[in-house]
């Protein structure tokens, strides 16, 4: 078969795969193509170029078996185990979530409070998403990564020797447990940690199903994560260091609720992309 001809019958099979969204079948044409990229080991635009090549029998088996696995619903970012974000390409698999593009806000929002030569944790960092991409644009700052996960570190150290990071340290351990004793006190802490609620029926559909689930849901109402470090991390910031959550939609409320009990001054929340509420910050303010 041609490119093209894969790419048609990829598409028609998407667009039938019970294990699928109305919002992935939408996305059916660009995923055809995303995954036969990575079966070729091409851009796609060398499949828009070249549509009547036709691949080898073993590439094309390749590129069967890619279809049939995102048919069931594992993530195209697993699939090719890559996934772009804030510009970077990042290796991810199944230890990790996936970065989402609403998370790209809490890094602006980071980004817009940081001056040169900070100290800045991530907490929770997955593929080092977060931290990858401040460390990338703060050369003169230096970035503490920790997760729980040993698998989910050591992808966030691949991908920061794939951008040739030597701006971050990485430590293994629960939230700011994690954190080395002799640490001075930091500029900013960043998390995007589990927020979602344990019943929550999202969590049984798209991507999520796929996804570990340590990093979607603590549990619960899934506020406990968030309320962990609201309580624990002016022990570690400096007075008028920044602490910046990543939270549910419909969890703002809660989340300024806990800031306000203090010692935190400036309490903002963030709209993303979509207009949902879904960054809060405040300023530690010790005696204020
Ligand atoms: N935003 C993610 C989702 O909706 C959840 C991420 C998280 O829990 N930190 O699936």
């Amino acid at each position: 078969m041609t490119i093209h001809e894969l790419l048609q019958q990829a598409r028609q099979r998407l667009l039938k795969a019970p294990g699928l969204t109305p919002d992935d079948q939408h996305n059916a044409d660009r995923e055809a193509q995303i995954l036969l990229a990575h079966a070729l080991d091409c851009r796609r635009s060398y499949l828009l170029a070249y549509p009547e090549l036709e691949p080898t029998d073993g590439k094309q088996r390749d590129f069967r078996v890619l279809v049939d696995k995102r048919c069931h619903g594992e993530p195209v970012a697993y699939l090719v185990g890559q996934r772009e974000f804030y510009g970077l390409a990042l290796e991810v698999d199944e230890a990790v979530l996936i970065p989402r593009p609403e998370t790209e806000l809490l890094v602006e929002q980071a980004l817009s409070l940081l001056p040169e030569n900070s100290r800045v944790a991530d907490l929770g960092t997955g593929s080092g998403a977060i931290a990858v991409a401040l460390a990338k644009l703060r050369r003169g700052s230096h970035i503490v990564a920790t997760d729980a996960c040993a698998r989910a570190l050591n992808l966030a150290r691949k991908n920061a020797a794939r951008h040739r990071l030597v701006n971050i340290e990485f430590h293994q351990g629960y939230w700011l447990d994690a954190l080395p004793r002799s640490l001075e006190p930091l500029d900013m802490i960043v998390s995007n940690p589990p927020y979602v609620a344990a019943g929550d029926r999202h969590l049984s559909q798209g991507d999520c199903r796929f996804e570990p689930a340590m990093a979607l849901t603590p549990g619960g109402d899934g506020i406990c994560a968030l309320q962990h470090i609201i309580a624990h991390a002016p022990a570690y910031l400096r007075p008028a260091g920044w602490l910046l959550l990543e939270h549910g939609y419909d969890q703002p409320d809660a989340v300024q609720a806990l800031f306000a009990q203090g010692p935190w001054d400036n309490i903002q929340t963030i709209r993303d992309l979509a207009g949902q509420p879904r960054v809060s910050l405040a300023c530690h303010a010790p005696g204020g």
